[in-house]
């Protein structure tokens, strides 16, 4: 069960100037400005001083702009390389399959990461999860190569490469080792894809050696769903590409309480941008009932790779406290608590960590 104070941290950026960073701030679409909001108000009342260049993306900028993705964004992105971003809409037919992609793709972020683990007082079937799904995110079948070979037959090419797979493996490992994780597993279909995940196999098998302290297996897709939901305690670093990562990422995030609790972050080796794994959800946009935690645990992510890891690790026993206190739920955790509400008693409880 998560104590709340172990660091989610992937890659750092590297010394810190004595400077207030400058971080691009991407409120984003439905929900978005709930959940960043209360993610801005936790890592300021931690005392760490960013300076926020807040650009818009996504509907907001489509609205205000005519593009889902402003220049303005794009150069805020190339000169600060770190960024908070909330969710985005895509809409359908202005050029983008997906703006999350885009941007991911522009900046080279090519690991995602998205560490998941158990809270006390949040009620779900599964305790004592605690694993972090590593998953490439510039390739497999998102690199948008779909064409009609005939009427009636549609091919979708799923590109696999030993450059992208070798250092998505390294990623993951680097991470395994720093984080002091004891398993690795690398999770595929080879059986089936005999060259494409066979490729992505070799490259981890390669990779593996270099790392005798991480105990590394592999397992077939779908037999590793089946054990997440009957033994998701055996996992400890999860390594898997494009496609299967979006899908067991959020299967993760359902064994330990839903898509409002689990933070992510995209990693390259230049940059870095921090967002929450679920979407605009526009079904409950502008009501005040999101629940912001996966917001404020990606914003603790974010001040680790701004080597602010104490006060990081602050926000996480922040989190845990109030969910094991149970008084202050959201509706998706069971409660009636309101977005506000939970931030406050986030922000409060900083007094007793
Ligand atoms: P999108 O199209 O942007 O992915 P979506 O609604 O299809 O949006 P999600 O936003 O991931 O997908 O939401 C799926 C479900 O989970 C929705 O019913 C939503 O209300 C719920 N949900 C997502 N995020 C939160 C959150 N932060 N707090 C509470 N409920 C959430």
């Amino acid at each position: 069960m998560n104590d709340g104070k172990k660091s989610h941290g992937g890659a750092k950026r590297g010394p810190s100037s004595k400077k207030s960073p400058r971080v691009t701030l991407i409120e984003g679409d439905g929900v978005g400005p709930e959940v960043i909001g209360a993610a801005i108000s936790v890592i300021a009342a931690t005392g760490v001083s960013i300076d926020w260049d807040r650009r818009s993306a996504g509907a907001a900028a489509m609205r205000q702009y005519g593009t889902p993705v402003p220049d303005a964004l794009m150069e805020s992105l190339a000169r600060t390389r770190v960024a908070l971003k909330g969710p985005l809409e895509t809409q359908v037919g202005v050029g983008y399959r997906s703006i999350n992609v885009h941007l991911r793709k522009a900046f080279d972020l090519y690991a995602n990461l998205r560490p998941t683990v158990s809270f006390a007082g949040v009620h779900t079937p599964f305790r004592d999860v605690n694993l972090t799904v590593v998953r490439e995110n510039t390739e497999d079948l998102y690199s948008g190569i779909e064409h009609e070979v005939a009427p009636g037959v549609v091919e979708s090419v799923k590109v696999i490469t030993a450059r992208a797979s070798t250092r998505i493996a390294k990623f993951a490992f680097d991470y395994a080792r720093r984080m002091k994780r004891k398993s690795l597993t690398a999770i595929h279909k080879a059986n089936i894809m005999k060259l494409s995940d066979g490729l992505f196999l070799k490259c981890a098998r390669g990779v593996a050696k270099r790392y005798p302290d991480i105990k590394y297996s592999e397992q077939i897709v779908d037999a590793a769903c089946m054990r997440l939901v009957t033994n998701p305690q055996s996992f400890d670093v999860l390594l898997l590409e494009n496609l299967y990562g979006d899908i067991v990422s959020d299967l993760c995030a359902g064994l330990v309480g839903g898509l409002g609790l689990v933070p992510g972050a995209n990693y390259g080796d230049k940059g870095a941008i921090f967002e929450a794994v679920h979407g605009t959800a526009p079904d409950i946009a502008k009501k005040n009932l999101a629940n912001p935690i996966a917001a404020i645990l990606s914003g603790a992510m974010l001040l680790d790779y701004l080597e602010h890891q104490r006060e990081g690790d602050r926000i996480r026993a922040s989190v845990g406290a109030v969910l094991r206190s149970g008084k202050t739920l959201t509706r998706d955790l069971g409660g009636k608590a309101s977005t506000t509400a939970m931030t406050e008693s986030i922000i409060c409880a900083f007094a007793r960590t």
